[in-house]
């Protein structure tokens, strides 16, 4: 099953050219800025997109939606640093995710397909980074790898934006617009071994990235199973698993793809509207 959320806050199924409207029928009404997959995933209630007879519930073209990320603020955004090979090495690093661990995104940083990424600083690189997101759909709480493909709900294309600035990484990597994410999120039954799938990024329709999830140093579960040691996860909570190489410098105009072999494409625009140089930023001439 594919999940998407409409602009106006409705919770679509997904199904070739068509979105099926489950709002009214799941209860999703007013569910607030969380969106409506936030407030079915929370309640635990998932189970019932299950049972509903599609065939009874409001229909129309997909191309007639505009769709919002599926999640558009979600529980937490965890990132996951240097877990492709490749990265390691374009970024000379000395360590991986083994040794550096996970890290944190403002969930206020997310937006859908068709959004435009907001560039912070006008002389200061950004990079786009094509990624694997993971959607948890059960609170997880020190599970183990073997179990912990269970608690994850489904998964969809996610860019992690990042300023190559001194700022920590925290902050260069949550600005608001830096994580896109969609334009659906694919059920884990749906999206099969998600540990092999094909992942392209185009930025400018040139291609930047290409690997496959089976490239990934800690595979899905490791990630889970090790955030989860971490940090309980709780449903709607959304990991990103790390970038492959090919990472570089977006600008105002270009268009950022990133697609995942049966996960979607996701497509989102660079803008410099209100970018400011980095010397300006609040606080910048209080060196101690
Ligand atoms: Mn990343």
């Amino acid at each position: 099953m594919r999940l998407a959320t409409s602009q106006d806050s409705r919770l679509l199924v997904i199904e070739q050219e068509n979105a099926i409207d489950v709002t009214a029928a799941l209860g999703l009404e007013n569910t607030g800025s969380g969106g409506p997959l936030l407030a079915l995933l929370e309640s635990g209630a998932q189970h019932r997109l299950t049972q509903l007879d599609l065939s009874e519930l409001p229909l129309l073209p997909l191309a007639d939606v505009q769709l919002a990320a599926p999640l558009p603020r979600p529980g937490k955004i965890v990132g996951a640093p240097v877990n492709y090979l490749d990265h390691k090495i374009e970024m000379s690093e000395q360590k991986t995710i083994a040794e550096y661990g996970v890290f944190l995104k403002a969930n206020s940083s997310v937006i859908g397909p068709g959004d435009d990424i907001r560039l912070p600083y006008s002389d200061m690189r950004t990079d786009q980074e094509g990624e694997l997101g993971i959607v948890i759909g059960r609170t997880a709480r020190n599970v183990s790898a073997a179990d912990a493909l269970d608690y994850v709900f489904g998964y969809s294309p996610i860019l992690d934006i990042t300023v190559r600035s001194t700022e920590d990484r925290s902050t260069r990597k949550s600005f608001d617009t830096f994580s896109p994410m969609g334009p659906w999120i694919t059920t884990a039954d749906t999206a099969g071994n998600a540990d092999a799938l094909d992942l392209t990024c185009w930025v400018g329709g040139e291609e930047r990235q290409r690997t496959n999830t089976r490239e990934l140093i800690f595979s899905i579960a490791d990630l889970v199973a090790y955030t989860s040691h971490v940090m309980t996860l709780h449903p709607g909570d959304v990991i990103a698993s790390g970038t492959p190489a090919g990472v570089g410098p977006i600008v105002a105009g270009h268009r950022v793809v990133v697609e995942i072999e049966g996960l979607g494409r996701l497509d989102v625009g660079v803008s410099d509207e209100g970018a400011i140089r980095y010397a300006d930023r609040p606080g910048a001439t209080r060196n101690a």
